[in-house]
């Protein structure tokens, strides 16, 4: 026995009290070979029957053998085992999948039971022949007569080769003829299976059936045999494999689909590659602008050196604790250790150095230079040469200032190159007597800084601290004086490390102060660790301030496309799972379980975040020319390179592997999108095949 019934009910509930009997105590049993019509009224049952014949919907008590297994103990996976392999359907509406062709609506479900891609095209090609529809094969549902359609569905319902075909009205929707054609083909092409036929029509019960069951409000009024059957014990010969939709296919129905609907996907994946253009555009922007000011602020003469001190808390006599900077060098052998540093000095202080140009006193920044070895990057930025002992090297503000002092008409600044300028540093003996010391200084060299109209000068160190040791003072040198205090000078190996060892040595986990920005902001100069900076130093940590400030700007934009792109795609999809409730339906008629169905519908919101992505990633680099344009015509910044997306960074991290933005932009764009599509998704996985091919 094929198929047993045994006492079957079926109630449904109406309301919390009621429930309605559509089945009442069924008992049947079915063999192979047989044909069986259900007739009777509308409503008095036979669909439930089918269903529950199918598996998709489960008695309220009774139980199914199949085989002579009972199901009772099935779990889902079994049910989907079940009508995967044995059971082929066909319905009065089709049911067929509108954007595949006849061809691939027959072979969809092949990939269900793991068929390979050639052996299920040959298949689908042989069943398609079999009803009749070898010049159709490419036709679209909508290209096919009633009757056409109803051929495919029955080369449909045999492409797992089951041993039950279930038909709900299956001449339902086709004339008189056609039905009879389509019964002809079926009674052909199923004869040694077991078919389950449900008609209002008992002409057609009569010629095709061997059996006729009636029911009448959900109990069986009669079943008789009217015709001999030929039972049979034949094996499906078909392989079959339990497998799960691919993604490729699931991929290919999403593509299909989709391009059924193209307004609408047009429309989200814009909002989606606004997000991810945007978000691509300031990370462009971050790395661009400070590829900019690296290259601008690292024309600063002493870029590569930074001063750093140790405040350290130093109790006077009167026990009063107070803060003060250590000018022992063990206190820093941790940092002249650190491999990106060169060399490392005593700091001289000369700012309570006046400069005089000619008789005028000048306000003047004095800074120590680096190292020879380390000047290389200057080279080029650099008119003149580079300070001997008793030279200095002075920036286009401070040239533009000696010239204009000694009343020197010139269009170019590099005139103050061997004009002469003085020192006077205010010493201190170790009496606390005040004296003052004067050099003279000739200007070697330009320096060509961004030009913030701040008046630096550049010595040499080596120079002038001998010079300085040369001094005698009554007591004791200015020398001693002038380096026994505030830290130590270190040189960079590489210039453009300067921020990044800087904000290094300034973290409070290696001994640090904290960071220089939060340091600048509260004004605290009283927490204890080592402090490193240099004025490039600051003026990267303010404009990176800046930077960030534009980005995050940007960013609320961005997360407002992301976020309306997804409630966008939710929609779609929604809209989506409502269109194609006959995939759905169809799927799990076919024993695709709700993975499979997860499948289908997050491919598609996938699609659309990987268009998104793919778009954005192209807008955004094409938008870099433009916005560099305008940000040079319309607002006077000749910014080039400003917009600069690194192409081989991970977002956000310092992992670096080819093409990486690109793939990360992408990826977390259809991951955006996957998530926006799950509840959609799971809804309908929700939705209950019965539901999803109702007769509507
Ligand atoms: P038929 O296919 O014979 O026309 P059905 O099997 O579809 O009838 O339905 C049998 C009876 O069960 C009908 O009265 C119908 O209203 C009722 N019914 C079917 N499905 C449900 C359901 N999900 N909830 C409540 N009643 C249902
Ligand atoms: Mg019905």
């Amino acid at each position: 026995m094929l198929l047993e019934l045994k006492k079957i009910y079926k109630k449904f509930k109406i309301n919390r009290k009621q429930s309605f009997t559509a089945l009442n105590n069924i008992s049947l049993k079915f063999d192979k070979g047989e044909f069986v019509s259900v007739v009777g009224p509308s409503g008095c049952g036979k669909s439930t029957l089918l269903n529950i014949i199918a598996g998709l919907d489960m008695p309220t008590s009774g139980d199914l053998i199949i085989s002579g297994v009972s199901s009772r103990k099935f779990k889902n996976k079994n049910w989907d085992l079940y009508r995967k392999n044995n059971i082929g359907f066909i319905f009065q509406n089709f049911n067929l999948i509108e954007h595949l062709t006849a061809l691939e609506n027959v072979e969809m479900v092949m990939n269900l039971i793991g068929l390979g891609i050639v052996e299920r095209r040959k298949r689908a090609l042989e069943l398609l022949k079999l009803v009749g529809l070898s010049k159709h094969i490419n036709h679209r549902p909508s290209e096919l007569s009633g009757g056409q359609k109803q051929r495919v569905a029955i080369a449909r319902a045999l492409a797992n080769d089951p041993d039950i075909i279930l038909a709900d009205e299956p001449t339902g929707a086709l004339d008189t003829k056609t039905g009879k054609q389509i019964m002809d083909l079926l009674a052909s092409v199923a004869k040694d299976k077991l078919i389950i036929m449900v008609t209002h029509n008992n002409q057609l019960a009569l010629e095709y059936s061997s059996r006729i069951i009636r029911l009448k409000d959900g109990v069986i009024e009669s079943d008789e045999n009217i015709k001999e059957a030929v039972i049979n014990k034949n094996k499906s010969t078909l392989k079959k494999k339990n497998k799960s939709m691919s993604f490729f296919e699931s991929f290919k129905l999403s593509l299909r689909n989709m391009s059924k609907k193209k307004g609408r996907i047009a429309i989200t994946t814009l909002a989606g590659c606004i997000g991810i253009a945007g978000f691509a555009l300031i990370m462009g922007l971050g790395n661009g602008a400070n590829i900019y000011i690296d290259k601008q602020l690292n024309k600063f003469a002493n870029a590569n050196v930074l001063k750093v001190g140790k405040n350290i808390k130093i109790k006077n006599e009167d026990g009063l604790s107070y803060t003060a900077m250590s000018n022992n060098k063990k206190d820093y052998q941790k940092i002249f250790n650190m491999k990106e540093i060169m060399t490392s000095r005593p700091f001289i202080d000369l700012s309570n150095a006046k400069i005089k140009i000619g008789n005028e006193q000048v306000e003047i920044t004095p800074h120590s230079l680096g190292d020879k070895g380390s000047l290389d990057f200057l080279i080029e930025n650099l008119d003149g040469e580079l300070p001997k002992a008793d030279e200095i090297l002075v920036n286009q503000a401070t040239a533009r200032k000696i010239l204009q002092v000694m009343e020197i008409e010139s269009k170019n600044n590099s005139e103050a190159i061997g004009k002469k300028i003085l020192i006077e540093i205010d010493a201190v003996k170790d009496n606390f007597e005040k004296v003052k010391y004067h050099k003279e200084f000739t200007v070697s060299g330009i320096v060509n800084e961004i030009d913030f109209d701040m008046k630096n000068i550049y010595f040499n160190y080596e120079g002038l601290s001998d010079s300085l040791k040369k001094v005698s003072l009554t007591n004791g040198t200015l020398y001693d004086y002038l380096t026994n205090q505030r830290g130590f000078e270190v040189t960079l190996k590489n210039v453009s490390n300067n921020k990044r060892v800087a904000d290094e040595i300034n973290k409070e986990k290696n001994g640090g102060v904290g960071s220089l920005m939060s340091l600048l902001n509260s004004g605290n100069t009283s927490k204890e660790g080592f402090l490193a900076y240099s004025v490039p130093v600051i003026f990267k940590t303010m404009f990176q301030q800046l930077i960030s400030i534009a980005q995050m700007v940007i960013s609320i934009f961005i997360i407002v496309a992301l976020v309306v792109s997804s409630i966008m795609t939710s929609i779609v999809l929604y809209s989506s799972v409502v269109e194609r409730k006959t995939e759905i339906g169809i799927i799990k008629a076919v024993g695709g379980r709700n993975k499979d169905v997860l499948r289908v519908f997050e491919s598609e919101a996938m699609l659309m975040g990987t268009f998104s992505g793919i778009l954005g990633v192209i807008v955004a680099f094409a938008l870099k020319y433009p916005i560099e344009y305008l940000l040079a015509n319309y607002f006077g910044f000749k910014l080039p390179g400003i917009v600069t997306i690194p192409i081989s960074q991970v977002p956000f991290t310092n992992l670096t592997f080819p093409f990486a933005t690109i793939i990360v932009l992408i990826l977390f764009s259809s991951v955006i999108a996957a998530i926006a599509g799950y509840l959609p998704s799971k809804k309908a996985t929700k939705m209950q095949v019965i539901d999803a091919l109702r007769d509507e």
